[in-house]
């Protein structure tokens, strides 16, 4: 099915779908919200020319030059939301803004080397050695490389507020898929901006970055709870399409997150390493096995399957069982 060029979600608030270079995610949903402070864009999607030229007709479809963005929200630091708006703010001069947490992960741009500088000792320990040594030598790919990491103007944090004249965006953290992640809610208008913490058919990747922390499943369910506090919306999601409630998403994701839980403690009580544990799983909606898998979606899979083990763990220990957020 083509995409429109952009999609009228509410009064002052569109959706504009850009095309991704990857095969498993072909489509980020930016979003635009025009105020009279005026126009703010959301994960504005991965730099490659055809961004660049998709963002600029639907800006114009809209009504606006790139110079009229003013301000910029990234969700997180992902390439797919965050590298397009570093390269509209070096052309445009518009202001960017990333969560605080999301720093250690882009420092790590400097310090570390590889696409996945940590992943591969951990999948080591997850007993996966081979695939750890596949990873630990994997190259970047051509569209990955020479993208534009550089800081943002302004890092946000839980709370902040965009007091923009006739519109008013909040941003919570929401730590977990990343330890930075942000959503952003238009409370008057309805709306919620869930990256990628809430997807609609996806469950998302947990603690998928250059400097995870020690418990990303821990965050991301409190997350999940922290959300749910949180006044109920429409989802506006990174990924997929606009449908139904933030919550009945989120109760979704927690009792997923349960049954998995349940049955990967069943799988490691005679001792299977969580290679072996994720060997026994299936994996995505299509129920596929870890065989079948490409190899980033194969540690994917097997880290998850630690997280999920080392949340156990530290709920057993009382480590953590509630995981503090502020
Ligand atoms: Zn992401």
């Amino acid at each position: 099915m083509t995409e429109p060029l952009t999609d009228r979600i509410a009064d002052g608030i569109h959706r504009i779908p850009l095309a991704l270079p990857l095969d498993d995610l072909k489509v980020i949903n930016a979003y635009a919200f025009e105020s009279s402070a005026g126009l703010v864009l959301v994960d504005p999607g991965w730099a490659t020319v055809e961004t660049e030229r998709t963002l600029t007709a639907a800006l114009k479809e809209l009504g606006y030059p790139p110079h009229d963005v003013t301000k910029i929200i990234a969700t997180h630091a992902h390439w797919d939301h965050y590298t397009q708006a570093v390269r509209l703010r070096n052309e445009y001069g518009s202001i960017v803004y990333l969560g605080a947490g999301e720093r250690h992960s882009l420092d790590a741009f400097a310090t570390l080397t590889g696409p996945y500088p940590r992943q591969a000792d951990l999948l080591r320990e997850a007993g996966a050695p081979e695939l750890a040594q596949y990873i630990d030598t994997m190259p970047y790919q051509a569209h990955e490389v020479g993208l534009p990491l550089d800081a943002p103007d302004v890092w946000m944090h839980d709370g902040d507020v965009f007091d923009l004249g006739d519109r008013t965006l909040t941003v919570h953290e929401m730590p977990g898929h990343t330890r930075g992640h942000m959503v952003i809610s238009d409370e008057a208008a309805g709306v919620m901006i869930t990256g990628d913490h809430i997807l609609p058919r996806i469950t998302p990747s947990i603690g998928f970055e250059r400097e995870p922390e020690a418990l990303p499943l821990g965050s991301f369910l409190s997350s999940l709870r922290a959300t749910l506090e949180l006044p109920d919306a429409q989802m506006l999601p990174a990924h997929g399409r606009v449908t139904g409630s933030v919550h009945d998403r989120a109760r979704e994701l927690l009792s997923h997150h349960d049954a998995r839980l349940a049955e990967i403690c069943d799988l490691a009580e005679d001792g299977r390493s969580p290679h072996e544990i994720a060997q026994a799983l299936p994996w995505t909606r299509y129920e596929r096995r870890l065989e079948d898998l490409n190899p980033v979606h194969r540690m994917v899979a097997i880290l998850e399957v630690a997280a999920h083990l080392d949340y156990d763990r530290s709920t057993k220990s009382g480590r953590a069982a509630t995981p503090s957020r502020s």
